[in-house]
């Protein structure tokens, strides 16, 4: 008796089974073959449940950890993109904070770049039990704020590894989890990716349990973004 294998069983339960080919599988599991029975009712399960899943979105906080996880590679960035002077002009930690103001923001960083038309909003906030960090982030034209920022290319960079990607929403917002690290760059690539926006990030740490105040290590300082500009 000749067997059918696992591929020819996964088309058959994906309905896309060779012409004639699906008509003789299903005689030989007529005929009682026990051993391609148990590989055809695993195929069809797993082919219902893949079918059911396909139908359900995945919630965006499991795909930012999944990215986060395994980045995947943007295809159509090029080797080379110009990039924009970028000026930092507000820095969270420069700024001492309202007396007796503990807003749940400032166990964070925030920041506010500008490069060329562009402006770029970053706000990042540790993970208070472990060392992977958030950020949130949003890139808008501040001289045509009518230029749609949707689908822009980010990523976060360790010299020339990417660390964790994603792409802006329509509003140019974008959400990132990532491990925190010294010489963060924030990358952000518009005109398809011809032009981009390099930014420096901060690493933050805390200073010691119960300590109660953020300690700023300086992977690389914000203030370098305004050397290169
Ligand atoms: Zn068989």
């Amino acid at each position: 008796m000749t067997h059918y294998g696992i591929m020819q069983w996964v088309d058959l339960a994906r309905d896309v089974a060779v012409e004639g080919e699906g008509a003789a599988m299903r005689e030989h599991l007529a005929a009682g073959c026990v051993e391609c029975s148990r590989l055809a009712a695993f195929c069809e399960s797993l082919a219902r449940v893949c079918h059911g899943m396909a139908l359900r979105e995945a919630p965006d906080a499991v795909v930012r950890r999944a990215r986060a996880i395994c980045p995947g590679r943007i295809a159509e960035r090029p080797k080379r993109a110009f990039r924009i002077p970028v000026e930092l002009i507000f820095d969270s930690f420069l700024v001492p904070a309202p007396a007796g103001l503990r807003a749940s923001w400032q166990v964070g960083w925030q920041a506010l770049y500008r490069a060329g038309n562009c402006s770029l909003d970053v706000r990042i906030e540790p993970d208070l039990r472990s060392s992977r960090a958030a950020l949130i982030g949003q890139v808008s034209n501040h001289v045509t704020p009518e230029v749609e920022m949707a689908g822009v290319p980010v990523c976060l960079r360790s010299g020339k590894q990417v660390v964790a990607e994603t792409r802006s929403n329509r509003f140019g917002e974008f959400q990132l989890e990532y491990e925190q690290q010294r010489k963060l760059q924030l990358c952000v690539y518009l005109d398809g990716g011809s032009r981009c926006i390099v930014a420096p990030l901060r690493k933050i740490a805390v200073e010691k349990p119960g300590a109660g105040k953020w300690d700023v290590a300086n992977g690389n300082s914000p203030k370098d973004a305004e050397k290169n500009s």
